[in-house]
């Protein structure tokens, strides 16, 4: 055993991993724990009584997020925080999210257990509704920093409801006459650390079971819509043609060849994830085609370029199909970097407990990107099997978890010391 490394318990943490997984469980692997439902409820109270019987002091705020707070040897510090959600998708994966909240606590365990102090106070926390299944994406994260609010949670559906998130919070143990005490303060947070499965395959192709994260990467998203003229299928020839779906098409394969030939460190991604060709009959030629793209990458600077060079391939194909085509909708979100310190606070942690690290950046938004607005944060990676996440076949080998706990002790007790700045 490496010097100064810290262990985990191996049997403790698989038995709260298996616990969790059967909550909300579909089929034989997967997961349907939506935010707000009887299933998410269940598992926020067993992650509750994990907290309780680890010795600390829990609480529900406004919008359902949990926290679990162990006080640190000096009164009047700020928090050092960490966690990740325990809500799926639908369905869902056993590892996205509760790896992040079960290593927390883990790590929380590692420290009392190896009598290790701390000045800081350290808490845990379990978000909700970070997956887009309960209507919105980052919800608990959004709402705990004053991103969104009543209004928005009233205008927002909980889909396996029908209730508007407003209504679904209070009904399940929030509540919303709290809300203003419920926002966190930026001088109240040290640091936020999150451990979340990678969701991408190249920790396991390089063979790394530690990812410290760089960044976040930015999207930008929004819809287009191309207007044609509908005809009929046999009776209109080729040359007369005003074919929206057409004009689509070659815009996205237009867009999929530029994002392909940027070099591959600017990490860049399209995706046409929405197409709809109206009025999407097999014998008419499409008069109107909507399509929505989600761009991503690593540089604020390159997206806005893209967006631009979006704009004038959209002018071309107009001419050139005679059709008409606007984009709407347009929606950025700026990449979101993670603190240099700690970067290597978590390097230094990997070696200390023997395990390689890589640097990598994440191609996903999680709680962490929210919780930037407040204090520096920082995110570990550990692999997903073949890359795959949002889907039942998820799957990440229990000895990385118990990697990252480890890893996440070591880094944890650095960060919760007074004389560590970050
Ligand atoms: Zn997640």
């Amino acid at each position: 055993m490496k010097k100064n490394a810290l262990r985990a318990n191996r049997k403790r943490m698989k038995e709260e991993f298996e616990h969790q997984s059967k909550i909300g469980q579909l089929g034989k692997t997967g997961l349907s724990r939506v935010a707000f439902t009887v299933p998410f409820t269940k598992v926020r109270k067993y992650a509750q009584s994990l907290m309780k019987n680890a010795g600390m002091k829990t609480k529900i705020d406004a919008f359902g997020n949990l926290y679990g707070r162990k006080e640190g040897k000096q009164k009047n510090l700020p928090t050092v925080m960490l966690g990740s959600h325990l809500d799926s998708q639908n369905p869902g994966g056993r590892f996205d999210g509760p790896a992040g909240v079960l290593t927390a606590l883990e790590a929380i365990r590692i420290l009392k257990e190896n009598k290790i102090d701390h000045e800081h106070p350290i808490e845990v926390v379990a978000f909700a509704g970070e997956e887009s299944s309960c209507g919105m994406t980052v919800f608990g994260s959004s709402a705990a920093t004053g991103v969104i609010g009543a209004k928005e949670m009233k205008n927002t559906i909980h889909p396996p409801t029908g209730k508007s998130l407003y209504e679904i919070v209070n009904k399940t143990g929030g509540n919303t006459s709290k809300i203003r005490t419920s926002i966190l303060q930026k001088k109240s947070i040290k640091s936020f650390l999150e451990l979340h499965i990678e969701q991408g395959p190249i920790l396991e192709t390089n063979k790394v079971s530690i990812g410290v994260v760089d960044l976040v990467v930015g999207y930008i998203r929004g819809q287009i819509i191309f207007k044609g003229v509908s005809a009929h299928s046999g009776g209109q020839p080729m040359p007369y043609r005003r074919d929206s779906s057409m004009a689509a098409a070659e815009f996205m394969l237009e867009m999929e060849s530029m994002v392909k030939n940027a070099p591959e460190s600017q990490r860049l991604t399209i995706t046409f994830g929405e197409i709809n060709a109206r009025p999407g009959w097999i014998s008419i030629v499409p008069g109107e085609t909507e399509i929505s793209f989600d761009l991503r990458g690593k540089n604020d600077e390159i997206l806005k370029r893209i967006l631009e060079r979006m704009k004038k391939k959209l002018l071309e194909i107009k001419q050139k199909r005679k059709v008409h085509g606007i984009m709407k909708d347009v929606l950025k979100l700026p990449v979101c970097p993670t603190s240099k310190k700690i970067q290597s606070i978590l390097k230094r942690a990997s070696k200390t407990a023997g395990f390689r690290s890589l640097k990598l950046s994440s191609g996903g938004v999680h709680d962490a990107c929210r919780m930037a607005k407040l204090c520096p944060i920082g995110m570990i990676f550990i692999p997903s099997v073949k890359g795959l996440s949002h889907t039942p076949e998820e799957f990440t080998h229990f000895e990385d978890m118990v990697k990252g706990a480890e890893v996440t002790a070591l880094a944890l007790s650095e960060l919760s010391k007074k004389s560590v700045k970050i």
